[in-house]
């Protein structure tokens, strides 16, 4: 047995898109619509599904990281900005035009 490393907490929930109506499918880190990479405001950590909020999160710029793409939404009910990495179904256009964006108090990394 060898069962070292990190513990993930994965759940798999699948939304409509508040923005586009794309049925998204949840991969469990993935919470953002791949087409037009709106979120919903329903973690308070990643993950956690904590937020009583659940407005829609625009996103608003997009950074490089690492070998990704990080994503930063703020939702459009309370403000709420949040980091969210970018997944490899993500629309290369729309993750690319959001590049160059200036993005106001980038929220730390988690
Ligand atoms: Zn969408
Ligand atoms: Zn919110």
């Amino acid at each position: 047995m060898s069962t070292d490393g990190p513990i993930f907490t994965r759940r798999r929930e699948n939304f409509t898109c508040l923005r586009c109506a794309t049925p998204v499918r949840g991969t469990g880190y993935t919470n953002h619509c791949p087409q037009c990479l709106w979120s919903r405001h329903v973690d308070v950590d990643p993950g956690d599904r904590a937020a009583e909020c659940g407005g829609a999160m625009e996103p608003i710029g997009a950074l490089s990281e690492g070998d990704g793409i990080v994503l930063v939404h703020r939702c459009v009910v309370c403000g709420h900005l949040r980091r969210n990495r970018g997944a490899d179904d993500d629309d290369r256009d729309a993750g690319l035009a959001l590049f160059g964006r200036p993005v106001p108090n980038p929220p730390p990394a988690r």
